[in-house]
Order: C-alpha cells, then structure tokens, then sequence
C-alpha cells in the first residue's frame, strides 16, 4: 500500500528538518551527530538515537558525526569507547572519517570560558557544592546569589586560571556561569559550568584537572563540528534555554538548534548505563554482553540482527512524549528478520531416546532437506535418518489429553522430512517409573511424508539421528526481571530479578549438519525457536547455542486474533 515517499519515516523532527530546507535556515545543510558518553555499554535505548541520527542525515543527503562526549574522567574509559564503535559499525551506520573527541575541544572550551570571564559572564565561586544547591532554590523557591558572585573580572581569571594550574583540591572552586538566581528555570541559576577534578583521564592524562560540564561542552562542541540539529532525548528539555544561552553570549558563528524527542523506555528491562553497571559489577551477569543484557553486544550475542533493531527503531517511531515499549513488540521484531534469514534445521533439547524396531540395524538413509520452506535459493543438506533416533521428550506423553496430537502409545505421527512411525513400545526407568525410550515402527511407504493409503497422522515431531548428532549446550534465555518496570518503587532492581532467567540445557542433541558450526550464526531450530552460536563460549568440543527468541509469543497471538491464525510456526495436524 505504501507509495513513493511514504515509506521513509517522517515525524516531527524530520518537519523541522524539511521546513529548515525549505527555508534554507542552514544553508541547506543538515549535520547530526550521536554523542555517547564513554561509561558503559550501548544499549537498545541508544540505538534509537544512533538510528534517528544516521538516519536523518541519510535521508537529507547530510552527514553525521560519532562524537565521544568524554568530559568527565570517572569512569570513562578505551575499552568503552572501542565497545560504541563496534557496536555502531555493528548496527549498520558510517560515520566515515568524522570520528570526534569532546576531550579534543578542552583548550577550544577553556578559551571559551575565559571569555565568559572577561565578558562578566562567568565567576569563579568558592561556596561548597552543599551550599551551591541550597543558594539555586527549588522549582518553587528563589535562588539566592553567591556572595562570591560579584568577584572582579581580574580576580576571576586569576582563580580560574589557577585552578587550571592545579593550585586547588576538587570542589574548592568551580566556574559559574552569571545569568540569573531568579530564574523560573531552575537551569539558568548561575549554572557551574567547570569543576576541579584531580583525576586521569582515559585520553587526556594529568594534562587536566578542571573538566566542563556537560551544558557548556555539549553545545560549543556541536558548534565546534558546525551541527545543524542537535537531536537529544526530553530531560534536556529544561537545558535547551541554557545550550541557547552559552551560543549566544559566546557570539559563535555556527549556532546548532536543540530538539528533544522521547527515550526508549523498554518493559521488563533497565536501560540506564548506571544500572547496567550495577548487574555488571554484582555479578548477576556475565559481563556487558551477557545474552540477558539489553546493550548491543548483549543483543548480539543472543542472536538479534542488526536489521532487525533498525526495523524495531523505526516501528516504535519518534514522539514528544515518554512512553513504555512492549518488550513483546522488539522480540516480534528479531523473529521477523529471522524468519526470512535463518535456515531450519532440526535440534533435539529434551532428548527421548526412539528405537525403530523394523528398520535395519546399520542401515543410514540420507534425506534432502531444504533450509528455508520459502526461499530454495538458501539450498538444502543432507541428514541422516538411522535407527535410533532422538525426539522431544514433550512430544511424547503416554497419557494423552484430548488435544495431544504427538506421539503416545499406539500413535502415529510423521517425522519431519521423513517416515510415519507408530509408537508401539514404552520403556521405563525401573526406579523412577520415568519413560526412557520408545519403541516404533515405521511405515517404509510414508518416505516422501505422505502415507499411499491416503491415511493422515495428527502431527510432525522433529528428530535427530542418535548416532549422527551432535551433542551441544543450549541456553535458554528468558525476561531478567519479574516486572514490567524494574525502576518502579524505589531504586533497587536487583530485587525484581527473575530468580532462574536462563535455563541451560547440557544433553541437547544436533542434526549433524551443524557439526563445526561458525560462532555467530544463527539457525531456526524448527519447532522450537530461533538460536545463535554463542560467539564466547561456543567450541567443537561443546557447541553452546542461545536461544534468541522462541517461535511465537504473546504478541503474535495478538496480531492472530485480527488475521486469521496459522503459519509455518504452529503444531499442524495435517
Ligand atoms: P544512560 O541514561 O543510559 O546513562 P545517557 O543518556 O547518559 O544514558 P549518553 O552516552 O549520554 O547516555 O547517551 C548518548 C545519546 O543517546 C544521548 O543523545 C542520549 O540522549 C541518547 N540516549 C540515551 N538513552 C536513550 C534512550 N533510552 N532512548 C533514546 N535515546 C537515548
Ligand atoms: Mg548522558
């Protein structure tokens, strides 16, 4: 139904865009930028900026910047900066050769400050950070001026300069900038805008000891790399008077415009760096690319795609106001490229030992499989069908309730690819009463999966051959977190955790054709769900696949409610 144009995104930032075009209000240019902070791990909240960046410039022929907004020495580091690179690259975006440092600008900065100074915009103010709260007032309550407000401007660059110098400790001065304590804006009450802090720097070293803060660095630095639309999420919003205020009283010549959208809020997980953190160093996860984590290397490591993030970024669009994601709707979205992408094969979890006692002892047969029901250009393999073979354990129950149409005794049910066979034999633990194995016939007319006679059997279970398949760990991976909104009273998350959100399984069974599996790559296994060869823990030895997402959901039961139910995914009685 979509035609020409309609299909590009369009939301009220690309109407700002398109209107500043049409009036050419930056000669025609349109420069954006992603400015991740390097102190943690991007997360699926990021993605969103990096999508809405890159992809405006994308979209109006301009270009975007990946700038690293490292003005802050605590907890910066190379190993983060290296984890935003990858994982932008990963997500499909260029930045090309415009790969910048807030920590480049520090002189340019401090020259700006210097300025500020010398212009009677800026003092250096001596009250401790407690009484700086306390004198900025409250939304309701006035601020009060600093008795330090009225130093001359000598006194102030001689103290700011000194405290460049490295004369004082952290917090016996800061620079504020001079606006105005009355305010309606809490923002604008003499924000401080550099503070002393005898730190290393990832980058920088000893080379400082006073760092801007954010207000002051964020918009010179988009002026500084001539950016048209300085594209950040709402909490800003109360700051955009202040970004506008710094352009300004510094006369700079490129003067970007703020716009604000709404962050990604996902149910069921956090997506706050902080937080993140906190599982990271409590050790609830293995690391900031545990399959469980809602960061880039933690989605690729459970097997998402890169295309199905940008597919998600761009259903849940671009808006004004805050709202909360359905975790169900980005799940959807992964098991939508993977449908189309990932080749089927077939992978026993549950292993329940099959004995066909008509079929030749040493006998191997090999069925041609294709890898896509829909796709024959993704081609097929080989898998050998034998005597014994494995099935689900839950496809097999003795005592079968109405519905069951699986295996149970006396049963018939094709195996994928293959045979009809009959249950006609069930072998149980003596001790435990557990069954542990079956014994089948097959109908050697049914190979093409269809019976002559024209009979029809209730269901297709998948099964491997048992000495052709390859043994192999399987994880399991479910929600981290009990509920919706792990940031709901109060701020302990670690409270709301699942308490088992992985289950691993260690005797799991693959057709042999994944035998030397590349880590990485992602399968259907089919009936079950959609897993990927863990890039970590993956070896020949014991190949370890995640499960990235299981075949339907809630959310499809939605969606089938409106369209007919049915699809390659269902249990088929044929
Ligand atoms: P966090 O709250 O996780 O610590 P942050 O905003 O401090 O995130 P930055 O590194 O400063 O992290 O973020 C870089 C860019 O990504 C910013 O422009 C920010 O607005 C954007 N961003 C961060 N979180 C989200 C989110 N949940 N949804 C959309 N954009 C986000
Ligand atoms: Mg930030």
């Amino acid at each position: 139904m979509e035609q020409g144009n309609s299909s590009l995104p369009s939301d009220f930032i690309r109407d700002i865009i398109e209107e500043d075009l049409r009036t050419d209000k930056h000669q025609g240019r349109v420069a954006t930028r992603f400015p991740p902070e390097p102190n943690g791990y991007l997360h699926i909240g990021h993605a969103k900026s990096i999508c809405l960046n890159f992809g405006i410039a994308a979209q109006y022929g301009g270009a975007c910047n990946l700038r690293l907004d490292d003005t802050d020495p605590s907890g910066e580091s190379k190993e983060y900066v290296d984890s935003i690179v990858r994982d932008v690259k990963w997500l499909g975006f260029d930045w090309e050769d415009r790969l910048y440092y807030a920590s480049d600008y520090y002189e340019k900065l401090y020259l700006y400050a210097l300025q500020l100074i010398r212009e009677g915009k800026a003092y250096v103010c001596s009250l401790s950070a407690e009484e700086i709260r306390e004198y900025r007032g409250a939304l309701t309550k006035p601020g009060k001026e600093s008795p330090y407000r009225n130093r001359t401007v000598e006194e102030n660059l001689d103290l700011f300069q000194r405290m460049r110098a490295g004369e004082f400790d952290d917090g016996a001065h800061v620079l504020r900038a001079k606006i105005d304590m009355t305010s309606p804006n809490v923002t604008m009450r003499d924000p401080v805008i550099y503070r002393i802090k005898k730190e290393s720097h990832y980058r920088t070293g000893d080379g400082w000891c006073i760092y801007p803060m954010y207000d002051f660095a964020h918009c010179l630095s988009d002026s500084i790399e001539k950016i048209t639309h300085s594209i950040c999420t709402l909490e800003f919003e109360n700051n955009r008077p202040l970004y506008d205020w710094f352009l300004k009283e510094l006369k700079v010549e490129h003067r970007p415009q703020q716009i604000e959208f709404a962050r990604l809020n996902l149910s069921f997980t956090v997506l706050s760096k902080r937080k993140l953190i906190e599982l990271v160093e409590k050790g609830i996860v293995s690391g900031w690319d545990d399959p469980q984590m809602p960061t880039l290397a933690g989605m690729r490591r459970r097997g998402f795609t890169p295309a199905a993030i940008r597919d998600f970024c761009e259903r849940i669009g671009v808006a004004k106001n805050d709202s909360v994601i359905d975790m169900a709707l980005l799940e959807n979205c992964v098991r939508e490229d993977l449908n189309e992408k990932a080749p089927r094969v077939m992978a026993v979890l549950r292993p329940l030992r099959v004995v066909i006692d008509n079929y030749p002892e040493g006998q191997v047969e090999e069925f041609n499989c294709p890898y896509h029901p829909k796709n024959s250009e993704m081609g097929a393999r080989k898998v050998p069908f034998s005597r014994i073979l494995y099935v689900e354990q839950d496809d097999f129950l003795e005592n079968p309730p109405k519905k069951f149409y699986r295996l149970s005794p006396g049963r018939e049910v094709r195996l994928r690819y293959g045979y009809f066979i009959r249950c006609i034999g069930v072998v149980k633990d003596h001790d435990t009463g557990e069954v542990v194995e079956l014994h089948c016939t097959y109908d050697p007319g049914t190979r093409s999966g269809f019976a002559p006679d024209g009979r029809k059997v209730g269901s297709t279970i998948h099964w491997v051959s048992a000495a052709h398949s390859v043994p192999a760990e399987v994880r399991l991976y479910d929600r981290l977190f009990r509920v919706a909104n792990p940031l709901e009273k109060g701020s302990d998350i670690t409270e709301h955790l699942k308490r088992q959100s992985v289950e691993i399984l260690r005797s799991c069974r693959l057709e042999a054709s994944l035998e030397g599996t590349a880590p990485g790559s992602t399968f259907q296994f089919e009936r079950t769900g959609y897993f990927c060869a863990d890039v970590v823990d993956y070896s020949d030895k014991t190949p370890v696949f995640n499960r990235t997402a299981t075949l339907r959901d809630t959310w499809a039961k939605i969606a089938a409610q409106r369209e007919e139910a049915g699809g390659a995914d269902s249990e088929s009685p044929s």
